[in-house]
């Protein structure tokens, strides 16, 4: 217990001084048409290379820095990152979305909807180009606050998606009411279909495309998988099957690559 306790303080004490050191990167997993296979879209991904600590991983150090107060200006560092790169493949003539994870600590900030708007106009970006993820926690927290500000975002032109859906047990009459663009089916429910969760997969899909909104799979790693989320109506993709999370330079090869061919 005592052993936890100094093991997150020491972590909270090293991510203070991650960003000054330029320990973090950026990874970019595909999401894939479920029809073509094309990559339309990247999910940046954020990584922690600590010189004495190695790479640790987003679960372990996001909820600290969350709890401690700095995922704001690490959020803000990764919509800075994500957008700027997002404006360097669009200037090679990559036809890409950027999805980018805003955590609860963004939502509470009151220059969330200002930032991202200047940070559009200074890439000269479509507000459409870029995807902000919520998870269905996240979005339950606040909700009258939530849905409000989310409403300023998607009066920007950005799309919005509700993350990990399913796991929050909000409810779909909730989160329907959100502005949002795009859903996403969390991998656990992927892992659950030979155990029988395809049809809460498919009143979810079906529900989902009756409100309009983009359906995503998480978590896809098999091609059965694969085969019965594209019966259910699954729009894209995003899985180990498919791609995992990369450094830029890695996806920008198969990226270029797949351009080459198109
Ligand atoms: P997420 O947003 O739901 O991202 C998907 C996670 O699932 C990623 O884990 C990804 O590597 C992993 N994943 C994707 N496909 C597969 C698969 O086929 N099999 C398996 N086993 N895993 C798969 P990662 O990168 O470790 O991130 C974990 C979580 O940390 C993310 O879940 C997200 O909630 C959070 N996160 C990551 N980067 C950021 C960020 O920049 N900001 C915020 N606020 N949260 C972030
Ligand atoms: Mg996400
Ligand atoms: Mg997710
Ligand atoms: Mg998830």
């Amino acid at each position: 217990m005592q052993n936890d306790v100094r093991a997150e303080l020491e972590l909270q004490g090293e991510l203070r001084l991650a960003l000054e050191r330029r320990q973090f990167t950026l990874a970019y997993q595909p999401k894939v048409d479920a029809h073509s296979g094309a990559i339309v879209a990247l999910e940046a991904l954020l990584r922690w290379q600590h010189p004495r600590l190695g790479w640790v991983s987003p679960a372990r150090f996001i909820p600290v820095a969350e709890h401690y107060g700095l995922m704001g200006e690490i959020g803000n560092w990764v919509l800075q990152e994500a957008i700027a790169q997002l404006a360097r493949w669009r200037a090679m003539g990559l036809a890409l979305r950027m999805s980018i994870n805003v955590s609860p600590q963004q939502l509470e900030s009151d220059d969330l909807v200002s930032r991202v708007y200047t940070l559009l106009n200074a890439h000269q970006l479509e507000a459409r180009q870029v995807c902000l993820e919520v998870t269905e926690s996240t979005a339950m927290l606040r909700p009258s606050h939530t849905r409000a500000l989310l409403g300023q975002l998607r009066a920007l032109g950005v799309e919005l998606s509700i993350d990990d859906f399913g796991t929050g047990h909000s409810g779909l009459s909730y989160l329907y009411r959100l502005p949002v663009t795009e859903l996403k089916i969390d991998r656990s429910f992927v892992i659950a279909l030979d155990e029988g969760s395809l049809p809460v997969i498919e009143a979810t899909v079906k529900m989902a495309k009756a409100y309009g909104l983009r359906v995503v799979a998480e978590g896809v790693e098999l091609p059965q998988q694969q085969q019965a989320l594209l019966a259910c109506g699954c729009d894209e993709f995003q899985g180990y099957l498919f791609g995992r999370p990369v450094p830029a330079a890695e996806i920008e090869t198969i990226l270029l690559a797949a351009q080459a061919a198109a």
